[in-house]
Order: C-alpha cells, then sequence, then structure tokens
C-alpha cells in the first residue's frame, strides 16, 4: 500500500485536490432534485398503502447509502410477508398498481436473478426499479451510509472512483465489471488499511444495531456520531487517497491470493474462502466479500476477460495519476 514516502513520483499532487473536490462537488445531487425523489416516493407510499394492505416500501442503493450521483435511478425495496406468492409474482402485482397509476415503461423483469419493476414517473421523470423482499440490501445500504458519516473522504473518494468506473465503462455488472455497490466496498477497505486508518471495522465492534435477514445475522456497530474524529490522525486528502487507491488495485493487491474484506477490516485468503476454482460461471478473478453474505463474492462477475479490462483500467488510471500534467481531465476521459 501507498506510503507517504511513495509521493515521490508526483509531488504537486495534492494541488490536484481542490479539482477534484469541485468534480465530487459537481455531483452532489441538488437540494431540489432530492426534493422531487421525496416528493415522488411519498407517492409511491400512498399508492402501495392504499392499494395492498400490508406492504412496505424500503429505501436502498445509492439513494439510502449517501453514495448517489446526480440524475440517480432510485432502488426501492417491497416487503411483503405473503408466502402464496413467488417474488416474481409479487413483481407482476406491483407492476399493474403501478400501471393503474399511469407510470410510464413499466416493465417487469420476472426472469431476472433479482425479479424487478423498472418504470419511470412521468411526473418527475425519476426512473425507479423495486425489487421485493431483498432486506439485505436495505441494510447494506444502510452499513455503507453509516461509514460515510465516519468520515467526509470516504464519499469523496468513492464518488470520484464510481464517476470514473462510469465515464471507462467499467461499471457494468452485465458486461463482466463490477457494480457501483462493489466499488464503494473497495474504498471503505481502502481507508480501513491506511496508516493510520481513516476508517474503522464497524462489524469488529461492540454492535449497537442487530437485525437477522433469513439466516444471516447483521450486527455492527451504528452510532457513528461517537466515531467523528476517528480519522483525524490520518491527513491526508482526497488526491493522495485517489492515487492510493488505483496504485493498490494496479500494482499491489495480490490478485491470485488475496480477498478484501470489509466484514474483518482485513485480508483473507482465498483459500479459506474456497475460493479458488472455477464453479460453473464464478471464476473469483478479484475477490471482493460481501459484508454479511459472506459466501458471496462481488467480483464473481468478472470473466478472463473482463479482468483483463479492469486490470488495465486501473494500470491506466494509476499511471495518469502519478504523471499525467492534466489527471483531472484524463482521468474521467469517456472510453
Ligand atoms: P448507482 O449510483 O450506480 O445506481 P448504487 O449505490 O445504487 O449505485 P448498485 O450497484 O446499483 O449501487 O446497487 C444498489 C444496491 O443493491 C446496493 O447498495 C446493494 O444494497 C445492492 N447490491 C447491488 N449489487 C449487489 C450484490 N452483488 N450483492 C448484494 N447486494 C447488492
Ligand atoms: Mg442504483
Amino acid at each position: 500500500i501507498l506510503l507517504r514516502g511513495d509521493m515521490r513520483y508526483r509531488p504537486d499532487l495534492e494541488t490536484f485536490t481542490p479539482q477534484l473536490l469541485a468534480i465530487h462537488k459537481g455531483l452532489i445531487p441538488s437540494q431540489e432534485e432530492k426534493k422531487k425523489q421525496r416528493q415522488f416516493l411519498a407517492h409511491l407510499d400512498s399508492l402501495v398503502c392504499s392499494d395492498w394492505p400490508g406492504a412496505k416500501l424500503f429505501l436502498y442503493g445509492s439513494c439510502a447509502n449517501d453514495f448517489g450521483v446526480c440524475n440517480s435511478d432510485i432502488d426501492v425495496c417491497l416487503a411483503v410477508d405473503d408466502e402464496n406468492f413467488t417474488k416474481a409474482q409479487l413483481v407482476v402485482k406491483m407492476a399493474e398498481i403501478l400501471r393503474s397509476d399511469n407510470m410510464q415503461n413499466v416493465q417487469a423483469l420476472t426472469h431476472a436473478r433479482v425479479p424487478i419493476v423498472k418504470f419511470t414517473d412521468p411526473v418527475t421523470r425519476i426512473s425507479c426499479d423495486i425489487c421485493v423482499n431483498n432486506m439485505l440490501a436495505v441494510v447494506n445500504s444502510k452499513l455503507l451510509h453509516d461509514y460515510s458519516q465516519v468520515d467526509p473522504r470516504l464519499r469523496q473518494l468513492a464518488f470520484l472512483v464510481k464517476h470514473w468506473a462510469k465515464c471507462r465503462q467499467v461499471n457494468e455488472t452485465y458486461r463482466g465489471t463490477l457494480s457501483s455497490y462493489a466499488y464503494v466496498l473497495m474504498c471503505i477497505h481502502f481507508l480501513q488499511q491506511r496508516k493510520p486508518a481513516i476508517l474503522p471495522c464497524l462489524q469488529e465492534m461492540q454492535p449497537t444495531y442487530e437485525v437477522v435477514v433469513g439466516k444471516i445475522k447483521c450486527a455492527y456497530f451504528d452510532q457513528v456520531d461517537k466515531l467523528k474524529s476517528f480519522g483525524e490522525w490520518n491527513k491526508e486528502l482526497v488526491g493522495t487517497l485517489l492515487m492510493g487507491f488505483f496504485d493498490y488495485w494496479a500494482f499491489h493487491h495480490d490478485y491470485n491470493r488475496s480477498v478484501i474484506s470489509v466484514r474483518t477490516g482485513g485480508f483473507l485468503s482465498k483459500e479459506e474462502k474456497d475460493w479458488t476454482r472455477r464453479i460453473g460461471n464464478e471464476r473469483h478473478l478479484i475477490c471482493i466479500e460481501d459484508p454479511f453474505e459472506v459466501s458471496h463474492d462481488l467480483g464473481r462477475v468478472v470473466d478472463r476477460h473482463s479482468i483483463r479490462v479492469l486490470r488495465d483500467e486501473f494500470n491506466r488510471a494509476a499511471k495518469i495519476l502519478r504523471q499525467d500534467p492534466n489527471p483531472c481531465t484524463s482521468l474521467f476521459e469517456p472510453f
């Protein structure tokens, strides 16, 4: 991992921090957009309450986890306690309710791994995905949100990494690259590793929040207001952190042996996770442990081809941050 001494590559690196922070600021949703989202959600809530007694809506994904850039889609989870219907049937029922309310482009994707209904609200033009009974996503969104409250540098770093991944087209799970969720976990893990650490490991602390989802117990310290000064011994700014992040994934990560684990705040071996072989389509070429569903490798979507694409992009980004005269432009150049 990049230490201060390595900064010899780029003595002027921190002069780019203000520019990077300006890019970060430009990505934050406006108050107006937030207000529109709240209006839309209130409408959706009243629709479901009146048409479907006992059903409840929860927000998850980037709207709930504090890592949402402007004009993001909204991810909603419908919670219903009805064992007589499959998720696909519940998605179809939700689609009918939305159509009768004149929502646009309502599509029920019942055959997806996670069945969802997609639609657009004609009033606010917001696009929304609704999944069913996926409470683990609601809980992991809360974990990400709680981490974002500990140190503002996480949100800065994660926004820039997500923005880079979108510009460079390496944020497309259907094409074998990584989800936004995976990138945020990579950022959290990276900040847990800094010396001194910028983020703690909330799941290794005395739990103040506990829920059971299916068979999985989710527990961690969530009184993050008490941790606001956790990272203050580390004075690194986002320029250094962004370069360190790409340097790590380009030159230091042990792709053959290592698993990154936010849950333990450290590294595990592929061996101990039994992630050494290809099983079906799961190859484990880059290993990121889900913090709660620990048998779940978020890198499992990555294949022989896309691992090359990803690693080439990490290399490109690291080199730009080390030597390019205009890193803030080159880094985000559209692919
Ligand atoms: P974006 O701004 O790109 O929409 P996002 O924060 O909504 O980003 P996504 O990757 O779209 O992130 O994921 C939305 C949510 O779905 C995540 O916060 C997480 O709760 C859940 N999720 C996504 N991918 C996975 C996965 N592979 N395993 C478990 N949960 C996932
Ligand atoms: Mg999303």
